[in-house]
This record gives C-alpha cells, sequence and structure tokens, in this order.
C-alpha cells in the first residue's frame, strides 16, 4: 500500500542502469554523482546500489555531503568539486576525500588543510561554462603550482576534469578541445593524473571521445534521459524514482463548480473531484497547475486548477474513486503512468530538477 506521501525509490533499478551505462560506456572507471542527496532519490542508498552496480567513485558537490556518506559507513573513494569561502578542506582530508580544485588560491589552501599528509585532488579546467574551474588563463601558472607542491608531497594530482555545456555538439565538441589542450599542458607541467574526465550522463552516451577514463554518471543512473528526443526506454534505462500519493478526499460537485486557488478550472458537468496531497512544497512545480497527468486505478487524470502548496485536485468525472486509494504521479512509463519528463514538460522544466525539488515531507521507500 503506498504511503500518504511516498517515493518508492527501486535500488535494483540503479544497480542495473549503472551496470548498464558501464557496458556501453566501457571505461575503467565510473563516478556516482550523489550530489543533492542524489537528485532526490537518498544519498546513502542510492550510492550503495550504484557501487554494486560497478561504479567505482562517488561525487557530491559539497564536502559536507561527501563527509555524510562517510559518516554512513561507506569507503568507496569520493570526490567533491563545490567549496564555500572557508571550506573545511581539512575536515575533508581527514575523511580521505578527493578534492576538486577551481582557483590557485583554492590549491594553496588545500595544501595547508593537509598538513604532513598529502591531499588528493582534481584540478577542474574551466573549458567555456563560465562557473566553477580554473580559467585558462591561469593553467600554466597553476598547474606549475600543483606540480612544484607535488614534489614536496603536500598534494597529488590524482584527476583533472571539466564539464560540458551540453549547449550544442559544436559547443562540446570546442569544449573537448580546449580540454585536451589543458591536458597537454599539465602533462607538459609533470602532472600525471590517474583519472581524466569530461564528460557527464550525455556525453558519456553520446561522444565516445569525451569518455577519456573516466565518466560521471548522474542523471542516467536515476534512468531519466538527459536527452529531449529520447526516453528513457530508448536509451535501455528504467526511472528509479516513483511518485505516489494516498487520495485524501473525494467530492461530488455540481456543474460549474470552481477548483483551487484562483478557479483556473471549473467542472463542465457534475464530477467528482479527487484531492491529492502534494503541492510545491513536495516538489510538484506549480507551472504544471492544468497540466500534469496523473494516474490513480489505471486511468489518467490532469490536474485540474492550480496546484498549491500542499495539494491538488483532479477531475475524475464519474468514476469510483475512495479516499486512500492510490495516485501515481510520475515513475516508469513503460507501466502506463506518466513520467518525470512528462512533468517537467508540463512545467517548462527538465526532469533533473522534478525528481531533485521532490521534498522532505515525501517519504522515501526502499522496497527490498
Ligand atoms: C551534476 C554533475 C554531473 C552529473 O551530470 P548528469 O548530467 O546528471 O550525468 C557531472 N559532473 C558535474 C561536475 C556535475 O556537477
Amino acid at each position: 500500500m503506498t504511503g500518504f506521501r511516498q517515493a518508492q525509490i527501486d535500488l535494483d533499478a540503479v544497480t542495473a542502469n549503472i551496470r548498464h551505462l558501464r557496458a556501453i560506456i566501457g571505461t575503467p572507471h565510473v563516478i556516482a554523482v550523489v550530489k543533492a542527496d542524489a537528485y532526490g532519490h537518498g544519498a546513502v542508498p542510492v550510492a550503495r546500489a550504484a557501487l554494486a552496480g560497478g561504479a567505482d567513485w562517488l561525487g557530491t558537490a559539497d564536502i559536507d555531503e561527501a563527509l555524510a556518506l562517510r559518516a554512513a559507513g561507506i569507503d568507496a573513494p569520493l570526490l567533491c568539486w563545490l567549496h564555500p569561502a572557508g571550506a573545511d578542506f581539512a575536515a575533508a582530508l581527514a575523511g580521505s576525500i578527493d578534492l576538486g580544485v577551481s582557483s590557485a588560491a583554492q590549491l594553496a589552501e588545500i595544501a595547508d588543510a593537509a598538513g604532513p599528509a598529502t591531499a588528493q585532488v582534481h584540478l577542474k579546467l574551466d573549458t567555456g561554462l563560465s562557473r566553477n574551474g580554473i580559467a585558462e588563463a591561469d593553467w600554466e601558472a597553476t598547474f606549475a603550482h600543483a606540480s612544484e607542491l607535488e614534489r614536496a608531497g603536500k598534494i597529488a594530482v590524482r584527476g583533472i576534469f571539466s564539464h560540458l555545456s551540453n549547449a550544442s555538439a559544436t559547443d562540446d565538441r570546442a569544449a573537448l578541445g580546449v580540454f585536451t589542450r589543458g591536458l597537454a599542458l599539465a602533462d607538459a607541467a609533470g602532472l600525471t593524473p590517474d583519472l581524466v574526465h569530461l564528460a557527464a550522463t550525455a556525453a558519456a552516451i553520446d561522444m565516445p571521445d569525451t569518455r577519456f577514463n573516466t565518466v560521471r554518471i548522474g542523471i542516467g543512473m536515476y534512468g531519466l534521459s538527459p536527452f529531449d528526443d529520447r526516453s528513457s526506454a530508448a536509451l535501455g534505462l528504467t526511472p528509479v524514482m516513483t511518485l505516489s500519493a494516498q487520495v485524501a478526499a473525494v467530492r461530488r460537485v455540481a456543474a460549474g463548480s470552481g477548483v483551487s486557488y484562483d478557479y483556473t478550472y471549473r467542472t463542465t458537468d457534475e464530477s467528482t473531484l479527487v484531492l491529492v496531497p502534494l503541492g510545491y512544497a513536495d516538489g510538484i512545480p506549480r507551472q504544471a497547475s492544468g497540466a500534469g497527468i496523473v494516474s490513480i486505478g489505471g486511468h489518467h487524470f490532469r490536474v485540474a486548477g492550480r496546484i498549491a502548496m500542499d495539494q491538488f485536485v483532479v477531475d475524475v468525472g464519474n468514476c469510483a474513486v475512495a479516499v486512500g486509494d492510490e495516485v501515481v504521479v510520475f515513475g516508469d512509463p513503460a507501466v502506463g503512468v506518466a513520467s518525470a519528463s512528462d512533468w517537467a514538460t508540463a512545467a517548462g522544466t527538465i526532469n533533473y530538477e522534478i525528481v531533485t525539488r521532490i521534498g522532505s515531507r515525501v517519504q522515501r521507500r526502499y522496497p527490498v
């Protein structure tokens, strides 16, 4: 039976998705990206399932996310790459967490924090995104400094990496060219990284020459497609999260009844309205008001009117629905329900955002 608000997480699908992607990508290393609580799926259980599927590294954005995995007893190699001012690098190093380095200043701070130990770092190069990463103008000086710190035993450059824009094949090809230039400069500076990684899920699948010896897999592990024109099934992936709730109320109303805030929906006939206890506090995008599709008892219904903070309504006409019945919001379309991608389309966003924003009131369940 479904919970009042629940996200069922199919960990076997995580394992199978990683196994499948590894088989088609074929790199010696796969970093499973479990940042943002594994895109809303639960970082610790997902990390374990990804490792079971053959991922040999884990990646997070924040040091705290990486430390939480260590606290849960996960001892796999771990990389994190987005650091605030005054980041606690010493805590990360004490937890044997590799650090992405995005500036010369960060490199110096990490070397200091290492004390007598050797900090394992991955130099992050900006190859076009203009976000994190060492600017191309600083590469030579930073590589020279890194090489010096390496000889002094303060750091080891275990990896060099960058991230693609997905703006277009042409843009990603250009970024690959920039990255390759960076690798040559690093090599000339005497750096010999074990791991070279550029591709996330999309490029790992579509651009073999971005794979080097390591890829970082996020969305694909969750069974979702990073492409507009290809479904999960077309990629051989199984969606991991199924979001559902129990019907909280059912009422029979007359024709012409207004529904939810602003009465953007009115019934056309006498009809049955069903209240679903999920709203934008739970990550159901308000932008999908009047557009998202749910399924109840195998039938599909559109959201009627505005999605509110805690609830939305569907008009089920003359269908028999009872309080406590299961409403599936999204899951694996192979079983006849809407997908996270369908909701993304309804809300004008991407499937990444749909799953990642599912809120803390929604209980994650891990069937065994
Ligand atoms: C989030 C993230 C990824 C994962 O990307 P997907 O498209 O979900 O596979 C990879 N690398 C970096 C640097 C990221 O921030």
